[in-house]
């Protein structure tokens, strides 16, 4: 029977995320003639469904948009594809997340400083793909730890190391360590950004307590996986669900499921959270205890103080 569902510390929409939503409505609202999205504004379905239903256009290539406003998501984007928006008269709103842009940084200033580059992460994903248009001529990826100590011994070189934003932490610590024994001089910038490194430690404090955590968030959103991958990792019960729809009440016959985590991906909006909880209490026969993290009930304490 579920007794208690314990929220985590640190869940849902980061500072990115939030930054380049408020973007796109801001741009929605004042930009003359059409609005139109590079790829999904952040991953999840929900938010994407409401920027089309404002009559927001979505597209994967730049070829296909050849009038108004073309709005970068937060997972960024190569230089070229900017330049070729702008050579065909389109107006760039770059929802770009500060994170991902300090990345570009870093390659170009490392790379202008001699450094060649190996980039830990998924080359298939728009944010690496940005990074890798940095300097496609520097910068080699490498998908897993595998692929990375493959990499030749290249002695000679000035090599650095970056890290996709939502890298797995305790992953890359691993990578990091044995990188450094292949290649001593190696020059490593963890990139893994704050909102990563926040959610991925509620979740390592969260897990060990529960029977089942369930992770809010897109098939398509990356963190959200590596929280619901990291939760399984430890309580043997970890899944990822994009709404309420998702969950499945033959889960709680189970009589050994007395409590129940509750995290989200970093573009996960808190409405779906909020439904989460209200259809596990539902399930409970409205008997489950919702524990809010400490930080959010100081939080409500000082303003009920107020
Ligand atoms: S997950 Fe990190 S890098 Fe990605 S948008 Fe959020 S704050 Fe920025």
């Amino acid at each position: 029977m579920l007794k208690k569902i314990h929220i985590a510390s640190h869940h849902g929409f980061c500072m990115g995320v939030k930054r380049a939503i408020q973007f796109a409505e801001d741009t929605a609202e004042n930009a003359q003639g059409r609005v139109t999205i590079l790829n999904e504004i952040v991953h999840n379905e929900h938010v994407v469904e409401k920027f089309k239903q404002r009559g927001v256009g979505q597209v994967k290539s730049v070829e296909d948009v050849d009038e108004g406003t073309l709005i970068i998501s937060a997972h960024g984007i190569a230089p070229d594809v900017i330049a070729r928006a702008e050579s065909k008269g389109l107006t760039v709103v770059d929802a770009t997340c500060p994170l991902v842009t300090n990345i570009y940084d870093i390659i170009v200033d490392a790379v202008k400083d001699g450094y060649n580059i190996i980039h830990y992460g998924n080359p298939h994903h728009e944010e690496t793909r940005g990074i890798v248009g940095y300097a496609p001529e520097h910068i080699t990826c490498a998908a897993s730890e595998e692929e990375l100590l493959a990499l030749p011994e290249w002695k000679d070189r000035k090599l650095g190391l970056t890290v996709q934003t939502t890298a797995h932490i305790e992953d890359f610590a691993i990578v990091e360590k044995k990188a450094l024994q292949k290649w001593p001089h190696l020059k490593v910038f963890n990139t893994i950004c704050n909102a990563t490194t926040k959610r991925q430690s509620a979740i390592l404090e969260l897990a060990p307590k529960v029977d089942m955590v369930l992770v809010v968030g897109s098939n398509s959103s990356a963190n959200s996986h590596r929280l619901a991958a990291i939760s399984n990792d430890i309580c043997g019960n970890g899944k990822l669900i994009g709404s309420a729809d998702d969950i499945d009440k033959l889960w709680f016959d189970d009589e050994s499921i007395e409590s129940v985590g509750i995290s989200a991906g970093a573009s996960t909006p808190d409405f779906l959270v909020e439904d989460v909880i209200k259809k596990l209490v539902a399930l409970s026969g409205g008997q489950a205890e919702v524990i809010q993290p400490i930080s959010k009930r100081m939080k409500k304490n000082s303003q009920s103080v107020r």
